[in-house]
């Protein structure tokens, strides 16, 4: 962004070219305007130099998080542009949590096995329809699968 105080510095020489003076009302104002220019021209210029700064500093950040999500969650399918990645990660695990309250039950149909919420079984009225063979199940004619059998 040098070019902006380039610019200022341009319209500086013309004004002094031009004979542009304090001695006028206009040639005030156009000098007061021209140190206004100088003034925004070194602000942007720090303000740019900050921000490449952080922006370096940010990505320094964003390198270690990587690596740090890489450790715990391992590598598989990470990708570091990724930013949906930790929510999908903790769908997974209430997944995992969910499964626990499955149980087996084999549809009276098509004897297929299909997991049922355990809640559900509660209820000897429900109704649920089978995933292999779509037929509409009560859940009092569902057998449930025991280990001991
Ligand atoms: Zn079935």
């Amino acid at each position: 962004m040098e070019y902006l105080n380039e610019r200022v510095s341009y319209l500086r020489g013309l004004a002094d070219g031009l004979g542009i003076d304090d001695s006028t009302k206009e040639g005030k104002i156009i000098l007061a305007i021209l140190d206004t220019l100088e003034d925004f021209a070194d602000a942007i210029n720090e303000l740019e130099a900050s921000h490449s700064e952080l922006d370096d500093y940010v990505g320094e950040i964003d390198e270690d998080l990587s690596e740090i999500e890489n450790h715990i969650y391992g590598d598989e399918d990470y990708e570091e542009e990724d930013d949906d990645y930790d929510y999908d990660y903790e769908d997974e695990d209430e997944d995992e949590e969910d499964y626990e309250e499955y149980v087996e039950v084999e549809c009276p149909n098509c004897h297929m096995l299909m997991s049922v919420e355990e809640e559900l079984l509660e209820d000897e009225d429900a109704e649920l329809v089978c995933p292999h063979c779509n037929a509409t199940l009560k859940v009092k004619d569902l057998k449930i699968v025991d280990d001991d059998d």
